[in-house]
């Protein structure tokens, strides 16, 4: 290479990030192991993905969507970046609403998924912010920051620079507020994977500390739609002041099966502020709609008009009966564990079970033994961080007769 002076050089933050993302070493194992023993009936509740077709009404309102577009007349080319004012309204009106949340629709963003949205929008951030995740976390929220240069390298599967803060069955989940200055803090109730809840006094805690520290909670509530319990907060914006103070992220993924469609949204609230150095306040809806406008054209036509449906009466009837179905999958996997004498967390206002590893074996130990001696995939706790360590994630998204299975086979063990 002697003699050039330029060269191209990567993003060196990305070379932080620690080899093999949590799912594909999963896949592997799991690959590896269905090669060796091409018999094997393997049970999977371990990626968090649905299993249930999308309902009805959404796939009629596809359909007739689809018909528009072939239609001269109704074709629709480049929507919003924003999203179509149908789905912000009626996400407004609809969503938000009854629980007493009052949003104007622009406030509203629609994407094509949470993860891009809990991904991209640390990039309205200043790099020196601190950022504060729980452990176990979502790893996109740790992943993305890397990218960007907020943190040092890893050790010991911690990056310098990142606040962790531990999450644990003593704190039933919900971390304490840190001893240190954070400003950009992820929180995601219901939780992945621990599927722990926050109480309104826990959200209370933390809107306080973002407006007495002028820091911003990023709120990922991807699973509100799996509550059952009515005293549990749905939305951080049922907390007062949460408006000055939190980004709210939500899915249609999970909530009406659109992980192969694609539609989510983001709820930037106007009265939200970030600063500029000299301590001036800045609203981060503009910044977030600049942004969208510049990066993304918008969800497709047909995805938000698939989501519209769900606000229907048909569409929240049948989303509601495919709910029911996963939470009964959750419970009978509460119940199958508990009987076995396993310590088990979430699966009730939640989609995910986690268990603590019995005998104190380490979780991909106990990942690798239901695998080798029931053919049951779940996810490691320790790949969500080192507080996950000990622990197990199993997934309520799959056919009750497979859960059925997998738990009469974890009985024989
Ligand atoms: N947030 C959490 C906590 C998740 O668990 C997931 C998906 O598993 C997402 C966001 C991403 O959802 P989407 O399919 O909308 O990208």
């Amino acid at each position: 290479m002697k003699g050039f002076t330029r060269m191209i050089r990567v993003n060196e933050n990305f070379l932080k990030l620690q080899a093999g993302y949590l799912f594909p070493e999963i896949g592997r194992r799991v690959a590896a192991y269905a090669a060796e023993h091409p018999r094997a009936d393997i049970i999977r509740l371990g990626i968090g993905d649905v299993t249930e077709p999308l309902p009805p009404a959404i796939i009629d309102a596809m359909h007739r969507a689809v018909d528009e577009m072939a239609a001269a007349e109704t074709f629709r080319g480049y929507g919003p970046e924003q999203g179509y004012e149908f789905l912000r309204r009626a996400v407004a009106e609809k969503e938000f609403g009854p629980r007493g949340v009052n949003l104007d629709a622009d406030e509203v963003f629609i994407s094509d998924g949470s993860k891009c949205d809990t991904g991209n929008f640390q990039e309205v951030f200043g790099l020196d912010n601190v950022v504060a995740v729980t452990d176990p976390v979502y790893p996109v929220y740790v992943d993305t920051n890397v990218m960007a240069g907020r943190t040092g390298g890893s050790e010991n599967g911690r990056y310098g620079g990142i606040v962790y803060m531990q999450c644990t069955a003593e704190n039933d989940f919900i971390p304490a507020l840190p001893k240190q200055p954070v400003d950009m803090i992820y929180l995601c109730y219901p939780n992945n994977p621990t599927g722990a809840v926050a109480t309104r006094d826990q959200l209370a805690w933390w809107v306080e500390y973002a407006r007495s520290n002028r820091a911003i909670i990023l709120f990922d509530a991807a699973y509100e739609a799996f509550i059952s319990d009515p005293a549990i907060p749905h939305s951080i914006y049922e907390i007062d002041g949460a408006r000055e103070v939190a980004v709210e992220f939500r899915s249609y993924s999970k909530t009406a099966g659109f992980t192969g469609l694609r539609c989510a949204l983001t709820v930037v609230p106007k009265d939200l502020k970030a600063y500029k150095r000299n301590g001036e306040a800045v609203a981060v809806h503009s910044l977030w709609s600049r942004r969208h406008s510049t990066k993304f054209n918008g969800a497709s036509y047909i995805s938000q008009a698939a989501a519209a449906a769900m606000y229907t009466p048909e569409g929240r009837a049948q989303v509601k009966a495919v709910i029911e179905l996963y939470m009964d999958n959750a419970a009978a996997i509460r119940r199958a564990l508990g009987d076995l004498g396993y310590e088990v967390y979430g699966g009730v206002n939640a989609p995910y079970v986690w268990v603590k590893t019995p005998d104190g074996i380490g979780s991909w130990e106990f990942f690798d033994k239901l695998l080798h001696e029931a053919n049951v995939v779940g996810t490691p706790g320790a790949g969500f961080g080192a507080s996950g360590e000990g622990y197990l994630r199993l997934s309520a998204f799959n056919k009750p007769q497979r859960v059925r299975e997998a738990m009469e086979r974890l009985a024989k063990l």
